[in-house]
Formats: C-alpha cells, sequence, structure tokens
C-alpha cells in the first residue's frame, strides 16, 4: 500500500484516540463496571469507525462530527452532552483540517485509485476500491462476477 496512506491511516488512529480520551471519562458513571465497560469499547470502537471512514472516504463523508456523536450519544448522561459534542466536534475538525492538507497535497490523487464502476447516472464511481481490487464495496459484485 501506499506509504502516504499508511502515515494517514496512522494519523487517524492518534485522533481516534484523542476523542476517545478526551470523553472516556464522561461516560455514564451510574453504570455498573461491566457495563461500564462495554461502553468505553463502544465508544472507542466509535472513534475508530469514524476516523477509518475518514481516511477512506474523506470527500463522501458529509458530517463526521454529527456521525460521531449520534453514534455515541446514548452512553453518556443528558448532563455531559453538551461536552461530549463540543468535544467530538473539536476532534473530528481537527482530523478534517489534516485530511484536508493531506488532499490538498495530492495524497488521495495518483496513489489511490477509483472504483472502476459506472454509477446508475452513468458517472464513473469516485470511491475507493477495496484494497487489492478494483472496485468499491458497493460495487464489489462486479468484480466477482468477472472473476467467475
Ligand atoms: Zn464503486
Amino acid at each position: 500500500m501506499d506509504e502516504r496512506i499508511l502515515l494517514i491511516q496512522n494519523c487517524m488512529y492518534q485522533y481516534s484516540r484523542a476523542i476517545y480520551r478526551s470523553i472516556k471519562d464522561l461516560i455514564d458513571p451510574y453504570a455498573s463496571g461491566d457495563l461500564q465497560l462495554t461502553y468505553r469499547r463502544e465508544v472507542l470502537t466509535a472513534c475508530e469507525q469514524t476516523m477509518e471512514r475518514l481516511a477512506r472516504d474523506p470527500e463522501y463523508f458529509a458530517y463526521p462530527d454529527r456521525t460521531l456523536f449520534q453514534d455515541i450519544r446514548r452512553y453518556f448522561p443528558i448532563t455531559h452532552q453538551a461536552q461530549v459534542a463540543w468535544a467530538v466536534n473539536e476532534g473530528v475538525a481537527a482530523a478534517v483540517s489534516f485530511i484536508g492538507d493531506q488532499i490538498e497535497a495530492g495524497a488521495f490523487d495518483g496513489g489511490v485509485t477509483r472504483c472502476r464502476a459506472t454509477t446508475r447516472k452513468g458517472k464513473p464511481c469516485q470511491r475507493t476500491p477495496l484494497p487489492e481490487r478494483e472496485y468499491c464495496p458497493s460495487h464489489q459484485h462486479l468484480e466477482t462476477s468477472v472473476a467467475a
């Protein structure tokens, strides 16, 4: 894989940890020990998934901060929601600005290929193919049908 993409993924991982660290102590304090652990794991996973998606498909991920907050808000008491929303906004904004710089620097041109499919509207699909593949997740069935 392209070295710059690996670097970006590594940075996105750091961003997801930073967001998680900024909100983990706000997770529902009245949840029992086991539940507390489950909540923490869910929150961390949601942070990682948001950052992964942002790194993979930055131009097609419209509101990553809102998406992440919607995914995790249920793990926090009402009294902490505003603070969580703020921390998520800040953390995601930092990651988005980093990705924006990478796009401007051309990290997503050349190095990353585009899916070979044509969309229903007749335009070339702009999504990133799956690793080692020629089609994105929505069009991967095209690849298997060609191979078969
Ligand atoms: Zn596609």
